[in-house]
């Protein structure tokens, strides 16, 4: 094989933001494979790189573009591209670098921006763990169900949600975890950017009465109480260390007011005992 695959992550919204080695790259290669031509030649004539090649891949074309691009692969490199972000991370395209990997072509990160990443780092709740999930099933039954379970796991999560429906999601969080935090993050990058957050039932209160905000792409960012709990417990233990309290009846008072195992509080009382 001569050719590389070069997965390269173009902007989500602001066309400014592309890296320096995308943009040689884009330039260098002869054939780019991307989803929607016109979103790809918008971006190219932007910055004024001409006489590509684009070929179209969608779910539905993915294998038979794959063979095609394999074939071109062998004799020099192709660029991959999807409408926005990230390709492969909630766009089609695995199945191109899956056939590349399996057949020895070498793949090439071109990294950028990634509408998660970028909803996490802005929004300001705990992200030292998270999952992404990316779109929920829109049946509401397992869409239900896939929340629950999410929440129940504790971590931060990241939903990608279309326009119509995110005020039912909103509505399922709060169903299911009432002190739940929210980040709705839409926009990212354009001119109607806007981040709407607080607690679940703030953050629904203030979308039931602005509808017209509802239209976009919207990434859905959840903290699970649970989460809190473990962050809170710190400057409980402190209180009840101030108040006199013994270890043995701080692990009792808190295990049982946030329903977490004793040995953890009890972990947690004697490191912040040794540090006072
Ligand atoms: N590959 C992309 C990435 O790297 O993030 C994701 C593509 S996925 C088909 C499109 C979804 O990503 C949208 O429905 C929305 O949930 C999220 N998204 C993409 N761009 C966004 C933006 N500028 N603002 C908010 N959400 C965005």
């Amino acid at each position: 094989m001569k050719g590389k695959l070069y997965v390269v992550a173009t902007p989500i919204g602001n066309l400014q933001d592309i890296t320096l080695r995308a943009l040689e790259t884009l330039k260098k290669v002869n054939f780019i494979a991307c989803e929607d031509t016109r979103n790809t030649r918008k971006l190219l004539n932007y910055y004024g790189i001409e006489k590509k090649k684009l070929i179209s891949y969608h779910d539905y074309n993915e294998e038979k573009v794959s063979t095609k691009v394999f074939r071109i692969l062998d004799k020099e490199d192709v660029a991959l591209v999807s409408d926005a972000g990230t390709p492969c991370i909630s766009d089609p395209g695995y199945r191109i670098v899956n056939l590349c990997r399996k057949k020895g072509v070498e793949v090439v990160p071109i990294p950028g921006p990634f509408a998660a990443a970028v909803a996490l780092s802005t929004s300001g709740l705990p992200t030292d763990k998270f999952l992404f999930v990316g779109f929920l099933n829109q049946k509401d039954a397992k869409r239900g169900q896939q929340l629950r379970d999410y929440i129940e796991l504790g971590y931060t999560f990241v939903i990608y949600e279309s326009p119509k429906r995110v005020l039912e999601t909103v509505k399922e969080i709060q169903n299911i975890d009432r002190e739940a935090d929210v980040v709705i993050a839409k926009e990212l990058t354009k001119v109607h950017e806007k981040f709407i957050h607080g607690k679940v039932g703030e953050v629904l209160n203030y979308l039931e009465k602005e509808l017209d905000l509802l239209r976009g792409e919207f990434v859905i960012i959840v903290t699970p109480s649970r989460v809190e709990k473990s962050v809170d417990i710190d400057d409980n233990i402190l209180n009840l260390l101030n108040a006199g309290k013994t270890v043995k009846e701080i692990v009792t008072i808190l295990s049982e007011k946030f329903n977490i195992p004793k040995n953890r509080v009890y972990k947690r009382v004697l490191e912040i005992k040794g540090q006072h």
